[in-house]
Parts: structure tokens; C-alpha cells; sequence
């Protein structure tokens, strides 16, 4: 936190002494991408300059990644240039992301030029790459992104296609020409491309803005995506456009890489998402269960956290540090809304989406010791540091808890909407109060948490400040399961495996001896003051024997649910460092496996939330 104070005035300062020409002037920036294959992209621009002292940034603080997350060590090959003269540079002695220059006399036009290699396994393939802009721009300081102008070219590898929602000005062989943009909005609009390419057109019958799945694969195979899950995915528009009323972007681009050399996850943009999923994700079995768990977050992102932001997230340039207290509306509000869409669209069952609830409650209450010490709010103002780094005693540390927390959050609140209004509003009605208003393509509208309760009273008076501040700042034990229950469901544990099994690591005993294993037997997380826990094992073992017998997971599971009917405890083998111990484990109640049931005595308001909304289909 003081580091970032620090510079912040640095920053500051910096604005005074630019020598960065008029705003208006157009950066040009050129992306040779044509050895991707070697994990290699070279950037070229052209900055208008004067001269004098000139400071330059490589982005540090990346929209929707919540932190200094900037790629800066994969930048090298660094070089400026005026007059076709080498101008020398030095780097920043309190932040790595910042290069000072000074502009010689004469020199109208500044030559940046630098290589970003990629890192491994991230964004680049033989066949395919994900090219987000941040990672291949520089931008001077003193200029809001917003008001820097950007026209960017980009050359591909022989015979490659590509999906994007930045706008094209011309393009002709390998070569695409864009046309100018802020560069915000570049940032903002990234392009998947490779030799394995299509687009599906997934607007819905009626819908007058274009919406399309543009896939890139490491085969022609991995293409093939099911007619069922394409009306899926088309429902999954039809009912954002139901949830929402509006839309705030001018067409939108589902960018979607299938990869196993590629990392999994997805990031949220205006016009579109980069989401990446393993190869045969849409040809293998779970496709719909995939498609929604990923592409239905990123997609509510459109309307919750690009448009609607909170006001300490929305910086006007990537070097300014961002506060994330209030990610438990940005990304709370989203994982409960894209799992929501996703069933009402069709892509999840009704049964999976009661298991992907049963699994987080569990996961939060009696999976989640660190929740007695840390507050959810925390794990929203640690992001930045804390968010998904470290290995291993996740449980006891909490991580990124304001996603799954916050969607059990905002469950409550909208069955809680419901039950104030007397049935006469629901979550769609707040949705579109607060993400509603005329499509003036991407824009950032923010919000404080001041704001957001006024909007929240607006659709049904209540004291949503209270209930806010109890859930946020709680250190229960227990996980705030009041939607689900005013949902009418249960949280429940038996023996019978989750139908989502392997959706949060494989294979977990967590909630009966409290072990959470790697398929080798290596241990993920041993839940502290669990059975396991108590008999010596924690996180960075490995278990190698059960019972006697060399360690397999079916053997694990055959001596707990032996355990259950006899005296005798589970004896486990543990490798710890290079010692082997013996861990002696007094369990004896059996496999458990988090289920929701029905509650009968109360209405089924759970099942009326994720009922299909939209009509015609
Ligand atoms: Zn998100």
C-alpha cells in the first residue's frame, strides 16, 4: 500500500515534465506476429514526441486481472530511436513498468521497438495465438488511455484467420490494417488467430445486434462444436438481452481458444471475451457444462464491470493502482448471474446447477476454516498480491473467496428482492435498473457501494447496507447459505460422489478426513483442524499407502467408508521432505458429498430464477 502511494505522486510529477506531442496525434503500432510459432511477437510504433524529458510505460495494472499483473519481464530487445539515431533509456528506480527518455532536439517522431516473448504456456501455440494489446504496447505519460489515439496493424503467419472485435480498416493477405482507436478501447479489444479458425453466428432470431463465437483451435477437429450447444449459446444471448433489457457494445465476440499449451481462464472485455478452454473441451463430454461455467461469466461482464464499475477499479492509465474492495460486486454479482444464464439458456441442467451451488457452500462453510479470521472483504482488498498466488493452504488462507462468496451473496439478495416485494420484483428488475440505459457502445459507467444500495432500495426498500456490511465483515464459521434457503434447498452431505466431481480438483475427501489430493497423491490442501490434519498432514506431502497397500484414490475411498462401520483408524504412508511417516487417522463417518435437496415446506423459488426467461425458444 505505500508503494503504491509512492507512485501514484510519482506519477504525478511525471505529468508535468512530458515532452509527449498533442494528444490528438495517432501512435502508430505495427505487430509482427508472423513468428508466433517460436513464441515470439515484435512491436514496433511511432510516438509524435518534442523535445525534452520523455517518460514511457509498459501497462502495469490490467483491466479485469485486478492487479500489477503486467507482463514487464517478457519484454526485452527494448529499443528507442529518432532520426534513425539510438536515443538511450533508463529504467524507473522505484517501478519496472516505467522508462525515462530524453528527446533530443529535432526529433519530431519516436521509433519504440521491443520483442515480447511469450511466457510459457500462455497465449501462443504452433497453430494459434491470443494477442492482447497490453502485452505489446508502450504508451507515453500525462494522457488518459482514453484519450490517446492508436492505429495498430497487424501481420499473421502464412494462411492464418482471426476474430476480433476491434474494428478493421482494410485488410489483404497477412496483413490487417485497424482502424484508429483509443487506446483503452485497444486494450480492451483483443484477436485470437491461427490456422485452425471459425466463426459461428449465435445472434437469435430478432435481435438486431450481431453476436458471434469465433473459435481457435490446435485442430480443424476441436472445432466442432454440437448444433445443440451452438442453440445454447444462442439462447444464452436471447436471455442476457431478457436479464439486461439493453446492451452497451456495438456487436460482441465470444473469442474462444481450444488449447492444451495454452493457459485456462477467461478475461472480460466490452465488445468481447478471451476465454480458453483445454482442446477438445467442445467435442468431449461437459461441453455445455464448460461453455457456461466460462463463457456466461465473461459475457455478464459486458454489463457488470465493464460498463457498470466500481469507481476505485476504473483508473484513467494502467500505471495507476487500482482499489478492489469492491470485487465482491464486479465479480460477486457476475459469478452469480453467468451460472443463472447459463442454466436458464440451457447450457447447465437445473441438476448441475443445484451441485454447482451445493459445492461452493460446502467448500465456504466447513471447507473454509480461513473464513473464522478473514472477513470475505479482505480476500476483495488483498486481490492485488494475494488473489490467486501461492500453493497449498488455500483453505486456512482464503484466496479469491468474493467470487464463490459472492454469489451466494447475491442469490440471497435476490431471493430477498423477491420476498420484500412481495413476488412483485425480481433480480431481473434490479439488473435492469443498474445495467440498463442507452447502448452508446462501450462505456464505463461507475458506482460506489452507496450507489449500489440506493439502486438495490429503488427495486424493493430494504436495509441492504446492513446486510452488506453483516456478510462482508463476518468471521462465521458457517457460509452464508440464506438464499439458497429462502430459495427453498438445503445444503446436504452423503455418501453419493458430486455429479460435478473433479470440477474443484481431483480427487477430494475434504469434507470427511479433510485431504484434498493430486491424482499422484500429493497433497493440495489438508484442511487445518481436520481428521488428517490433526494426524500430521498438511499441505506439500504426498500420500503413498493406504491401509498397507501402495495409494489410489479408489483405495483411499474403499478404507473411509471401511472406517465407517469399524474401531480400527485409516493409516496412511506420507512422504514429507524425504522422510516417510505414518499418519494414524481416527475417522469414522464415512464418505460426504455436498447435494442440495428440497426443502418442502417452502416454495421452490431456487428452480423459478434459472427457468428459461427469454421467449421463441
Ligand atoms: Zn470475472
Amino acid at each position: 500500500m505505500q508503494r503504491c502511494r509512492s507512485l501514484l505522486s510519482l506519477a504525478s510529477v511525471l505529468v508535468l515534465t512530458t515532452s509527449v506531442a498533442l494528444a490528438a496525434e495517432t501512435i502508430s503500432l505495427t505487430v509482427d506476429a508472423t513468428k508466433t510459432p517460436q513464441k515470439l511477437l515484435k512491436s514496433h510504433e511511432v510516438i509524435p514526441v518534442k523535445p525534452g524529458p520523455l517518460t514511457i510505460y509498459y501497462p502495469k495494472w490490467i483491466p479485469g486481472e485486478h492487479g500489477p499483473n503486467g507482463p514487464i519481464s517478457s519484454v526485452t530487445g527494448l529499443k528507442f530511436e529518432g532520426n534513425g539515431k539510438v536515443i538511450p533509456w533508463v529504467r524507473d528506480t522505484l517501478d519496472v513498468f516505467t522508462f525515462h527518455l530524453d528527446i533530443p532536439a529535432g526529433v519530431t517522431q519516436l521509433d519504440a521497438s521491443f520483442d515480447f516473448i511469450e511466457p510459457d504456456g500462455n497465449s501462443a501455440t504452433d497453430k494459434l495465438t491470443v494477442l492482447e494489446w497490453n502485452d505489446v504496447v508502450l504508451y507515453p505519460a500525462g494522457i488518459k488511455a482514453e484519450e490517446l489515439s492508436y492505429e495498430a496493424k497487424l501481420v499473421l503467419p502464412d494462411g492464418w484467420k482471426y476474430g476480433t472485435p476491434l474494428p478493421v480498416n482494410n485488410a489483404s493477405g497477412k496483413e490487417i490494417n485497424f482502424k484508429p482507436i483509443s487506446l483503452d478501447l485497444l486494450v480492451d479489444s483483443p484477436v485470437i488467430a491461427g490456422e485452425f479458425y471459425r466463426a459461428v453466428d449465435i445472434t437469435p432470431p430478432g435481435e438486431p445486434i450481431h453476436h458471434e463465437l469465433d473459435l481457435v483451435a490446435d485442430s480443424a477437429e476441436a472445432l466442432n462444436i454440437s448444433s445443440k450447444n451452438q442453440q445454447e449459446m444462442t439462447n444464452l444471448v436471447a436471455e442476457s438481452g431478457k436479464l439486461f433489457g439493453t446492451r452497451h457494445y456495438r456487436d460482441y465476440h465470444f473469442l474462444l481458444t481450444l488449447s492444451d499449451h495454452v493457459a485456462h481462464f477467461g478475461l472480460e472485455h466490452h465488445e468481447s471475451n478471451d476465454s480458453r478452454l483445454p482442446e477438445r473441451a467442445l467435442i468431449g463430454p461437459g461441453a455445455g457444462m464448460s461453455l457456461g461455467g466460462l463463457l456466461a461469466h465473461e459475457f455478464v461482464h459486458s454489463w457488470n464491470g465493464k460498463f457498470r464499475r466500481p469507481a476505485d477499479l476504473a483508473v484513467p492509465y494502467y500505471e495507476q493502482p487500482m482499489e478492489t474492495d469492491l470485487l465482491w460486486g464486479y465479480e460477486g454479482l457476475t459469478d452469480y448471474l453467468g451460472p443463472m444464464l447459463a442454466a436458464r439458456s440451457g447450457l447447465w441442467t437445473a441438476d448441475e446447477y443445484h451441485e454447482y451451488l451445493a459445492s461452493i457452500a460446502a467448500a465456504l462453510g466447513p471447507g473454509r476454516p480461513g473464513r473464522t479470521w478473514r472477513p470475505l472483504l479482505d480476500t476483495a482488498i488483498g486481490e492485488p498480491g494475494l488473489g490467486f498466488g501461492g500453493r497449498g493452504w488455500f483453505t486456512w488462507k482464503r484466496g479469491t473467496d468474493y467470487y464463490d462468496e459472492g454469489d451466494l451473496l447475491w442469490l440471497e439478495v435476490a431471493t430477498i428482492i423477491h420476498r420484500e416485494s412481495k413476488g412483485q420484483k425480481t433480480i431481473d428488475d434490479f439488473c435492469q435498473t443498474f445495467h440498463g440505459g442507452a447502448n452508446n457502445g462501450p462505456e464505463v459507467k461507475t458506482y460506489t457501494f452507496d450507489q449500489l444500495v440506493a439502486t438495490l432500495n429503488s427495486i424493493a426498500p430494504f436495509d441492504w447496507a446492513t446486510f452488506f456490511h453483516t456478510r462482508l465483515d463476518s468471521t462465521a464459521p458457517e457460509a452464508p447459505t440464506g438464499g439458497i434457503e429462502n430459495g427453498g434447498w438445503k445444503v446436504s452431505f452423503n455418501g453419493e460422489p458430486s455429479k460435478l466431481s473433479g470440477r474443484r480438483g481431483t480427487p477430494s475427501d475434504i469434507y470427511s478426513v479433510g485431504l484434498q489430493l493430486g491424482p499422484d497423491g500429493s497433497v493440495g490442501d489438508s484442511i487445518v483442524g481436520s481428521p488428517a490434519f490433526e494426524a500430521g498432514i498438511s499441505s506439500g506431502m504426498k500420500v503413498i499407502g493406504v491401509n498397507g497397500r501402495v495409494y489410489t484414490h479408489d483405495l483411499l475411498e474403499d478404507a473411509i467408508k471401511a472406517a465407517k462401520d469399524s474401531a480400527l483408524p485409516i493409516t496412511l504412508l506420507v512422504v514429507n521432505d524425504d522422510y516417510i511417516n505414518t499418519a494414524t487417522i481416527n475417522y469414522h463417518g464415512g464418505a460426504r458429498y455436498p447435494h442440495l435437496v428440497r426443502d418442502e415446506a417452502k416454495p421452490d423459488y431456487l428452480d423459478d430464477l434459472i427457468k428459461a426467461h427469454a421467449a421463441g425458444k
